[in-house]
């Protein structure tokens, strides 16, 4: 599976295909049956006349440097709900500008900035999270969604950001970090997260595969769906070049356990600063690989992540 999903080389026509091939499938089972039938059509029944045509290598030019828009297209992408700007402290000094001009420019709707919260070393102070009520809602055309990204802090599930600063946010994803919790055991480490999902302001738990800390997925995929909760697949657990090293056995078992419970989960390019923004090729390939239903992918659609932190909310 590893080996399948993220060292197929560049390639990207036969990543395209079958991109488009999953999509097809995955569209039939929602509402955009017109679309289907286009792709279907113009894919596989004109693909031998197209091959020798203008059209078709104009395609081919446009795949090959514009990925990240045409899976994101294919696959209904609209939203990234993990992404860090100057204020994190570390790894880049794009401003929350520069994040939402990079965004516009690959096509996303929302844009979620999730800076760290305060007790990660060189980040944002309180005041920061407080003032973002105030910031401009849209930029470049981008809807701006201003979160956070909590640490949790010990096992009784503590975060570093109060109620009545996360309540003027518009959402926050909680995790588990060196600087913040040393790694324990599996038990203490998975009490910490299920905990931390009872927060009524927390709508996901990021990066759940990372290696650095054992947890019991089966109970933090349960505790999901009984806190209304969803489980973020993070571009930074599937990506080749990925800080965190790989457990993608881990994050297999954590995306069937979503599907076979129909827990929700949410995409996350951990981007920090403009690079990696909206990247889901590889996310979205193993979803496929999976035939992870896209009904419960929260970034496809808008509203449903709206009334998913409503609901969590209530
Ligand atoms: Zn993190
Ligand atoms: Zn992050």
């Amino acid at each position: 599976m590893k080996d399948r999903v993220l060292n197929s080389g560049f390639s990207p026509i036969i990543h395209l295909m079958t991109t488009v091939y999953h999509t097809i499938y995955a569209m039939s089972t929602q509402n955009n049956k017109f679309f289907a039938n286009f792709l279907n059509f113009f894919v596989f029944r004109c693909c031998f006349v197209w091959f020798r045509t203008k059209i078709f290598k104009i395609l081919v030019i446009f795949v090959v440097f514009y990925q990240k828009i045409v899976y994101n297209l294919l696959m209904n992408v609209k939203m990234d709900l993990h992404t860090h700007s100057i204020a994190s402290g570390h790894h880049t000094v794009d401003t929350v500008t520069s994040l939402a001009k990079k965004a516009s420019k690959i096509g996303l709707d929302y844009l979620g900035i999730t800076d760290h919260a305060p007790k990660m070393t060189g980040t944002a102070s309180v005041n920061y999270f407080r003032n973002l009520r105030y910031a401009d809602r849209t930029l470049y055309g981008v809807k701006m969604l201003y979160g956070v990204e909590l640490n949790v802090l010990d096992e009784n599930g503590n975060v570093d950001l109060d109620e009545d600063v996360l309540q003027g946010l518009d959402f926050a994803i909680a995790g588990l970090h060196k600087q913040t919790f040393k790694p324990k055991s599996k038990r203490e480490n998975t009490l910490a997260l299920v905990n931390a999902m009872k927060n009524r302001y927390v709508i996901a738990i990021c990066h759940p595969d990372d290696p650095l800390y054992e947890i019991d997925e089966k109970t933090l995929v349960l505790k999901a769906k009984e806190t209304g909760t969803a489980i973020e697949l993070s571009s930074v657990g599937v990506s080749a070049d990925g800080y965190r090293g790989y457990d993608i056995a881990r994050l297999v078992n954590l995306l069937l356990l979503c599907k076979q419970h129909g827990v929700f989960i949410t995409l996350g390019s951990d981007s920090h600063g403009v690079e990696k923004i909206g990247d889901f090729r590889n996310s979205l390939k193993l979803l496929n690989e999976l035939d992870f239903p896209y009904e419960l992918v929260l970034n496809c659609d808008p509203e449903k992540f709206f009334d998913f932190v409503r609901n969590k909310r209530k």
